[in-house]
């Protein structure tokens, strides 16, 4: 029997050779699951032999992620500002850079006690749930189209107890959405069909086709939820985009025209302008 140290030298060796970058960590992601250790347990277990049910298991997710099947779709969880969300395949895996907008709301209310917070096309609910699990006086809606989101996004509130704050509707944009917001954050489907050729493996393959394409050369979403947003904010709140890595500017734009004030910007890990953000005065 291998050792947990010879398990992970071999699977970064074929996961490198596949040409995945990451190789080395998603190794060890992988066998963490299959083993349900931490990274600090796995690290220290490195002469411990693998029994051979676990070694298959791992095998058949070293595979999957040959085939560039993203780790958090293989483990059904993705890590998203400090917290553990299940992701499917109905759902976009929660990404890093999407923090920058997390952090962006958290800055502009450092002091707000209460805010109603309204999350369009919430996923797994990482946007409005980190939210929430930083406030804990906030409270909040998520909406989106698919049914099958918003189960997991139910199920990631009831895993974080966040459930007696958070309810989650099925909406397109705010077709069935009632009520004021203090702050509406969304993170849209932003990519247009013409730049489908360019995506990696990872995401075309693997992510929902419904979270990632907009039309109007993927601003369609931001058009719509700037021209619709004003009903649903309470005068004096806040709206905040994750927008595309070249969209920061023409989001901006689109504020202004619709009357939003005081826009910031914010960029994420690499330093791109990832968030764009405005106050509606009514
Ligand atoms: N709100 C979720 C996220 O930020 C899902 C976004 C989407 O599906 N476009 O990850």
């Amino acid at each position: 029997m291998a050792t947990v140290k010879q398990h992970l030298d071999a699977a970064r060796k074929i996961l490198t050779e596949t040409g995945i970058e990451t190789a080395a960590l998603d190794a060890r992601l992988l066998l963490q699951q299959v083993l349900g250790k931490s990274m600090e347990e796995l690290l220290l277990s490195g002469d411990v032999s693998v029994d051979t049910q676990n070694e298959q298991i791992f095998q058949k997710f070293v595979a999957r992620r040959a085939s560039h099947e993203p780790v958090a779709k293989i483990i059904g969880k993705k890590e998203f500002y400090g917290r553990d969300f299940i992701t499917t395949a109905d759902t976009l895996d929660p990404r890093p850079d999407s923090e920058a907008l997390v952090e962006a709301v958290l800055n502009t209310f450092s002091n707000k006690k209460d805010a109603r917070v309204l999350d369009i096309g919430t996923g797994t609910g990482c946007l409005l749930l980190s939210l929430l699990g930083e406030r804990e006086s906030w409270s909040g809606t998520g909406v989106d189209v698919s049914q099958a989101a918003l189960a997991v996004a139910q199920r990631n509130a009831i895993n974080l107890a966040l459930n007696t704050r958070a309810n989650f509707n099925q909406s397109n944009c705010f077709d069935s959405v009632a009520g004021l917001f203090d702050v509406i954050v969304s993170n849209p489907p932003y990519i247009a069909e013409e730049e489908k050729a360019e995506l990696e493996r990872d995401v075309i393959d693997y992510e929902p086709h419904i979270a990632l394409f907009a039309s109007e050369d993927g601003l369609y979403f931001y058009r719509h939820i700037c021209e619709q947003a004003s009903r649903f904010l309470s005068s004096g709140g806040w709206l905040f985009f994750e927008v595309g890595h070249t969209q920061a500017a023409s989001v901006e734009t689109l504020m202004k025209k619709n009357g939003f004030s005081m826009l910031g910007k914010k960029k994420d890990l690499s330093g791109v302008y990832r968030v764009v953000y405005g106050c509606c005065q009514k």
